[in-house]
């Protein structure tokens, strides 16, 4: 069949199921086969390739990525998709379509008999984009990468660092396990139905090993959360304020003395290296 990312085709194929939008699932399908070229180019997707597809939706990008990968396996919440699937992938003999919330599935077990390289790729529900990539990155998925069209906000928070006004607890965690490179941005009527914000595709790499080293993961993160859950106020006070930790302000002041760090700075100048660096001395 001819290729969905042509809009009419979409458009028949919805008709044809009499196929209705869920909001609640964050539906908004691509139409522009230049952006899904941009997508499979920036995943630099091969025949070793083993892709997981999180949202398939009627499978527009699921027809590219089974012409360039080895493998696929797309996951997708809406069981009404499920007959429409079944029609526009049914010339590829290379994907497997599995109904399941993606928050619930257990990757690697799915994976575990897989020869190739995992890679992520997905043109996200913008409703639950963090839980997904974070889940992804803590439960350290056997992927190499992860590249997905995400809100334009959060792809730039993804890559934020210090000084920034997006920098902030996400940057932080994102880092800590990948590299982010924002690979393209993407206008609203490169979907159907027009999301009402612009989007970004961002290609996340996994580390081999974090860039920095922490005795203690959960402290470290703590200490991020407190220091920009009051953004406006210095990083001692944020911490001492935090109901999730006990440092009084004299032990964090005394462990910014030790990294040379002014006593008044805010969390938002902290760089990850010197997050990493306080977590080890307060551990
Ligand atoms: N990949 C398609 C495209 O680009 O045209 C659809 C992308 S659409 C933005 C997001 C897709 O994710 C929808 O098909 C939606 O039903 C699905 N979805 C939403 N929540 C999900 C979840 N928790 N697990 C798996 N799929 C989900």
């Amino acid at each position: 069949m001819e290729k969905l990312s042509n809009p009419q085709v979409t458009i028949e194929v919805i008709k044809k199921y009499n196929f209705a939008f869920q909001k609640r699932f964050g539906q908004n399908f691509l139409i522009d086969g230049h952006v899904i070229e941009k997508i499979i180019k920036a995943a630099d997707i091969t025949k070793d390739d083993i892709v997981l597809e999180i949202g398939p939706g009627i499978g527009t990008m699921t027809q590219y990525l089974a012409e360039s990968a080895g493998k696929v396996y797309a996951v997708e919440i809406d069981k009404n998709l499920l007959p429409i699937l079944d029609y526009t992938l049914s010339e590829y003999d290379n994907v497997t379509v599995i109904n399941e919330d993606i928050l619930k599935l257990d990757i690697e077990e799915l994976i575990k008999k897989e020869k190739g390289t995992l890679k992520v790729v997905a043109n996200l529900p913008y409703y639950i984009t963090t839980p997904i990539i974070m889940g992804l990155l803590e439960n350290h998925i056997p992927a190499k990468s992860i590249t997905v069209m995400v809100q334009k906000e959060v792809a730039s928070r993804m890559q934020a660092g210090p000084g920034s006004k997006d920098y902030g607890a996400l940057s932080l965690a994102v880092q800590y396990y990948a590299e982010p490179y924002i690979a393209a941005n993407v206008p609203p009527n490169c979907f159907m139905p027009r999301p009402n914000v612009g989007s970004a595709v961002i290609r996340l790499t996994n580390w081999d090993k974090p860039p920095v080293e922490v005795k203690d993961e959960r402290l470290m993160f703590k200490l991020i959360r407190a220091s920009f859950n009051q953004r406006r106020k210095t990083l001692q006070n944020g911490i001492n304020n935090s109901p999730e930790l006990s440092f009084t302000k004299e032990q964090v002041v005394e462990a910014l003395k030790k990294l040379g760090i002014n006593e008044n700075i805010r969390g938002e100048a902290l760089t990850l290296e010197q997050f990493a660096d306080l977590s080890n001395i307060l551990s």
